[in-house]
């Protein structure tokens, strides 16, 4: 993965120098954890979590599981294998949470660009295909180009979206229209409950307002509109590009709206990807999805445990 390129070969490098080795020592060990610690720094990785990760590789490292080893360099891998799957939150690794009784309502949050209209359109596009009749709804009435940016998205999808004002067509008889004009989120993600429950759409998926960075009026916008639906799924959407800046964005969104799960956006970009590898551990909320490019199907599941063996490959 782009992100993680310059790790995946940092980390292969430290390994390298111990598989030549055969026998470990105490000092070989330290040796790699102390490359596999550079490694992460300049990846990004934030400091508390490289910490307590080479902390715990280290311990594992010098114990019985690695003296006993047939092959101590391989049984080290999997250490590190077994502890980066930690970090990126086994354990707290689910799937979506769906409403028992529909429309399930999953409101997006995130800083301008992140990609949560991006987003909107593959989870509907992915959720039709696996056979539900989502709705996007665009609850970012900030931006002037969002609603339309959102109806564009959806048409690609083949999604209906519910648009605050009417008349708004972007050529698509499914798009929906309040049929009256309203500047106001909280009203538009309510009214648009309405609409899924009385033309059937089982998922809701509300795109909200994001800046440029944190601030306290997007983030009471983005609690009035939580307060007013009750979304089963919060999810907050971070641009892995963003570098360092993605722990204290992370921290902020998750005491601001109380997030229930993380989207990773632009695995594909070439930055350094760590800071956004270390959001699980942070906030100890899972990440339920990565966003891989700007085409509908560059999208997955997460699963903590293929990333780990990705980043290791
Ligand atoms: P929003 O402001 O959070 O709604 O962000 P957008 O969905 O508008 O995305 C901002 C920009 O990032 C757009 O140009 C998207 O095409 C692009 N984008 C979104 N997700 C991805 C991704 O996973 N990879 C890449 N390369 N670009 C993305």
């Amino acid at each position: 993965m782009a992100a993680f390129t310059s790790l995946t070969d940092r980390l292969s490098g430290a390994f390298k120098h111990l598989r030549s080795k055969g026998k470990l020592t105490p000092a070989d060990i330290d040796a790699t954890i102390r490359e596999i610690r550079r490694a992460l720094l300049d990846a990004d990785v934030a400091l508390d979590v490289v910490r307590s990760f080479t902390g715990e590789v280290r311990e594992r490292a010098l114990g019985e599981e690695v003296s006993k080893a047939l092959n101590p360099a391989q049984q080290i891998v999997s250490i590190v294998n077994e502890e980066l799957t930690k970090v990126l939150g086994a354990g707290v690794d689910r799937p979506l949470n769906f409403a028992k009784k529909p429309p399930t309502i999953i409101m997006l949050a995130g800083l301008q660009g992140a990609g949560k209209t991006t987003l909107a359109g593959k989870l509907g596009y992915w959720l039709k295909d696996t056979g539900h009749t989502p709705l996007l709804v665009a609850a970012d009435l900030q931006r002037p180009n969002a609603v339309t940016q959102l109806q564009v998205v959806g048409e690609r999808a083949g999604v209906p979206v519910y648009a605050p004002e009417p008349g708004v067509q972007s050529g698509s008889s499914d798009v929906v229209s309040p049929g009256q004009s309203t500047g106001d989120p909280v009203k538009v993600a309510r009214e648009s409950l309405r609409v899924a429950q009385e033309k059937l759409y089982d998922t809701v998926i509300i795109d909200t307002a994001g800046r440029l960075g944190v601030d306290q009026e997007l983030m009471t916008q983005a609690r009035n509109i939580r307060d007013a639906v009750q979304p089963n799924e919060i999810l907050f959407v971070i641009d892995a590009m963003i570098g360092q800046d993605a722990v204290q964005t992370a921290k902020a969104f998750d005491e601001g709206v109380d997030f229930t799960g993380v989207v990773l956006s632009k695995l594909d970009g070439d930055a350094r990807g760590g800071a956004a590898l270390s959001v699980a551990s942070v906030t100890g909320k899972p990440i339920l999805f990565a966003s891989t490019g700007e085409g509908l199907k560059d999208f997955e599941v997460f699963h903590p445990d293929r990333m780990a063996s990705r980043i290791l490959d």
